[in-house]
């Protein structure tokens, strides 16, 4: 440590509050580097990090194969315009056509967050008018998908809508259960539009059939299924994207936060006919899709499927969830989610007192709301770290009473 990160410490607080704008949460430390799954903050304590910057650390921290990547692609050529072609570009572009079952059929917009993504998706419903009569987009209570006007008119919680208002109109909010899915639909409808786990409100699975029956349903209607796996993606849930787990494929699929591994890069890939709908002059970005950008995504991809990523996000998330259950704590109510995105369910509203009693121990654990725990943590989790997690989130979760 440098002599002035012990000042720093004390004076970091009021430095970020005088000239950050107030639109977030005050810090919960301030970090100055990682390595693999941990971090270490500027008075050098160390944290084992199960958050993984809102599942956005894939690789963990420094990871070898992403900074060379990146520091390779930098110093070759870092950014072009869209007036340019780049072969990391279409190399992603073939590589998401892959993954994500889309096929010859598939096609990927590039942009640089969830939120833009969500903006092209909203975009692509529209496009889908059916000559003016599809006019409703289908999206459900409680769901997350950014800030951005377009995302928000998604988003389905009034306390991040409302001081906005009035947002974009044709939007309809539904319960997320079978019926009011099947009351929803009929053919003025241009997409339904889900996450297959919803992230932000804290692991929650949807009912059981839903995601079958919203893939029928849209067929049938001739709507859009648009899914959200901006949180749930890039082998989060234990497999490339949550949808496979129920053997159907969307028209089109968000893709951001794991993809770049850290680097900011979001995505949209549409399959089948919906991959005819964006015309030339339709929608664009500036850095979207940039080689450097795509060049950290393909080595976050590559480095997915070498290390068997996938493989151990299935065998850690079930070890964690049966632990976590088997740890017997009066605070725990259920485990959910799938993989490694994982919501613990508390029986009061104490989530904020154990995320704080394990940051104090030297663990990041996320209160997604008041009584749900969010665990995100890199993908390349091993044994140390999952025995290191259930030690300090035992004593986390003793602390509070
Ligand atoms: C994080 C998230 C978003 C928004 O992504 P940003 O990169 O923060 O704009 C949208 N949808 C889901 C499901 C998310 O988890």
């Amino acid at each position: 440590m440098s002599e002035s990160s012990s000042v720093e410490s004390h004076e970091w607080k009021k430095h970020y509050s005088d000239v950050m704008m107030g639109s977030h949460a005050a810090p919960l430390a301030m970090l100055e580097r990682g390595s693999g799954c941990h971090v270490w903050d500027v008075d050098g304590k160390r944290y084992l990090d199960f958050l993984g910057g809102i599942a956005v650390n894939s690789l963990g921290y420094a990871h070898p194969v992403l900074v060379e990547a990146v520091s390779r692609q930098m110093a070759t050529l870092a950014h072009v315009s869209n007036y340019f072609a780049t072969r990391p570009q279409l190399e992603l572009a073939d590589r998401l056509r892959d993954i994500t079952g889309a096929g010859d059929t598939g096609r990927a917009y590039f942009c640089n967050s969830g939120a833009e993504a969500m903006e092209a998706a909203f975009k692509l419903a529209r496009l889908n008018n059916g000559g003016g009569k599809r006019t409703r987009i289908i999206a459900l209570t409680n769901a997350f998908h950014g800030r951005t006007m377009g995302a928000l008119s998604l988003t389905g919680k009034a306390a991040l809508r409302d001081p906005f208002a009035p947002l974009l109109g044709g939007v309809e909010h539904i319960d997320s259960t079978l019926e009011a899915l099947e009351a929803a639909m009929d053919d003025t409808v241009a997409a339904l539009i889900f996450e297959p786990i919803k992230g932000e409100a804290g692991v929650v699975d949807l009912p059981e059939g839903f995601i079958v029956r919203a893939r029928e349903l849209t067929r049938e209607h001739g709507a859009l299924l648009i899914i959200d796996e901006i949180q749930t993606g890039i082998a989060r849930t234990g497999s490339w994207f949550a949808y496979q787990q129920y053997g159907i494929v969307p028209d089109a699929v968000a893709i951001a936060k794991g993809l770049g591994g850290g680097v900011p890069i979001g995505a949209l890939v549409t399959f089948g006919v919906a991959s005819g709908l964006y015309q030339q002059g339709h929608h664009g970005s500036t850095f979207g899709g940039n080689p450097l950008a795509t060049a950290a995504a393909n080595a976050v991809l590559g480095e997915i499927e070498r290390a068997g990523l996938i493989e151990n996000a299935q065998r850690r998330g079930a070890e964690l969830k049966n632990a976590i259950e088997s740890i017997g704590s009066a605070h725990v109510a259920e485990v959910r989610g799938s993989g490694l995105l994982i919501g613990v369910g508390l029986t009061s509203p104490l989530s904020k007192d154990i995320a704080a009693a394990a940051l104090e121990l030297g663990l990041i654990v996320n209160a997604a709301n008041e009584s749900s725990i969010r665990l995100a943590p890199p993908l390349i989790v091993g044994d140390a770290e999952v025995a290191e997690f259930l030690d300090l989130f035992t004593k986390a979760l003793e602390a509070v009473r």
